[in-house]
């Protein structure tokens, strides 16, 4: 897209969230002349960009033809990295994943084991595509990121990795665009579109080896003046006494409740337990031990989910991450906590859910941001 025209590039645009368009719906859409929709739309058509498909009659009896996006004329490439995996796929211009592979990390191994692996895995799914259709490249991590310097900055549980300036690695080796944008912040944006497309303030929160949160405030993805909006797994509550964070601080919220603070306190209680699976497991068990730390866990969860609910009023909350899925007591914790600690006007229309989306749902977040990037008119989503 990056040779088409404001015009045709507003006329695409006409296309996000709608399958079928006729020529008078993108001119009343747009607001251009009859004459520079025809054009746009037959260079668009001559790129196969968009393709043309008649219609039912309509009342005056002449065929109304439809456009509609030529979903494989434009791929976005994604590179979604949790702690303990990292997810390669492609996605096609409706946002459809169609090719995906999961591989078993340790983030902790760094960047020089890592990334290497990571470039090479993105450029062999990428190969099947030509060059042209190469629309750009997103990348997810599960640490604060600049999203001006395409960096991520003092990440507390990817150890090794400050200053890596994912942007300029995946773009040297691929030559093309990459944003780098943080985990939370990706899956807010999935819930977002594609399940809750009329909340306008809503709030997700991530529960996995690390604890983080995005936000969607007035409809936009909120990411603050520096990109760290939402690290809510951060908070300090006094409650949790002094417990040494991975970030530095003390009494956080990640100290007691995320699945690396809980990893190593169920190892000192002679479990053998690598990572939040395998909590999530002993859960699905019935572990009573576990799932008591669990709801405690959660409470502080909780409480964290109170003071961002009275700061920011959202009517949504998302609750994802595998203990989530594992146990009902997270999510329900979570609702009882809030209600009685958030004011009443904050709570009156306030839902606290699970995803709908489930384990697509990073996937599908990175796509739709991608194509808001690298296809659709720059929203600044
Ligand atoms: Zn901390």
């Amino acid at each position: 897209m990056n040779s088409a025209t404001r015009s045709e590039r507003e006329i695409v645009h006409c296309f996000r969230g709608r399958p079928q368009l006729t020529r008078a719906e993108i001119q009343e859409l747009t607001g251009f002349s009859r004459v520079t929709v025809s054009q746009g739309i037959q260079s668009l058509l001559n790129r196969r960009i968009i393709l043309e498909t008649d219609g039912a009659a309509s009342h005056g009896g002449r065929k109304a033809s439809h456009l509609s996006l030529n979903e494989n004329s434009g791929f976005v490439g994604i590179v979604y990295f949790s702690a303990t995996s990292v997810s390669i796929a492609i996605a096609n211009l409706k946002g459809e994943i169609l090719n995906s592979q999961t591989s078993k990390i340790s983030i902790e191994d760094g960047p020089t084991k890592i990334l290497p692996e990571s470039i090479a895995q993105i450029k062999e799914i990428f190969k099947s595509i030509p060059k042209a259709k190469r629309l750009g490249i997103v990348v997810g991590v599960p640490g604060p990121v600049s999203h001006t310097l395409g960096k991520v900055v003092s990440p507390p549980i990817m150890r090794g990795w400050d200053g890596i300036n994912f942007q300029k690695e995946f773009t040297d080796a691929l030559g093309i665009p990459t944003y780098l944008e943080n985990d939370a912040n990706l899956l807010a944006f999935a819930e977002h579109h594609l399940v809750y497309p009329d909340i306008e303030n809503m709030l997700l929160v991530k529960v996995a080896t690390g604890i983080g949160s995005g936000m969607i405030l007035n409809g936009q993805l909120h990411r603050g003046s520096s990109g760290s909006a939402g690290d809510i797994g951060h908070m300090q509550l006094d409650a949790l006494k002094g417990l040494p964070c991975r970030c530095g601080h003390t009494d956080c919220v990640e100290s007691f409740a995320s699945g690396w603070a809980l990893t190593e306190k169920l190892n000192v209680l002679g479990y053998k337990v690598k990572d939040t699976s395998d909590i999530a497991d002993l859960c699905r068990k019935g572990d009573t031990k576990i799932l008591r730390l669990v709801t405690e866990a959660s409470s502080y969860i909780g409480h964290a989910v109170a003071d961002a609910v009275n700061l920011l009023n959202p009517s949504k909350v998302v609750i994802v991450g595998r203990l989530v899925e594992a146990t009902d007591l997270v999510l329900a914790t979570v609702k009882e906590v809030v209600y009685q600690r958030a004011g009443a006007l904050a709570t009156k229309n306030l839902e606290i859910v699970g995803s709908e989306l489930g384990d697509d749902l990073a996937l599908l977040g990175s796509a739709q941001l991608g194509l808001d990037r690298f296809f659709y008119l720059d929203t600044r989503n």
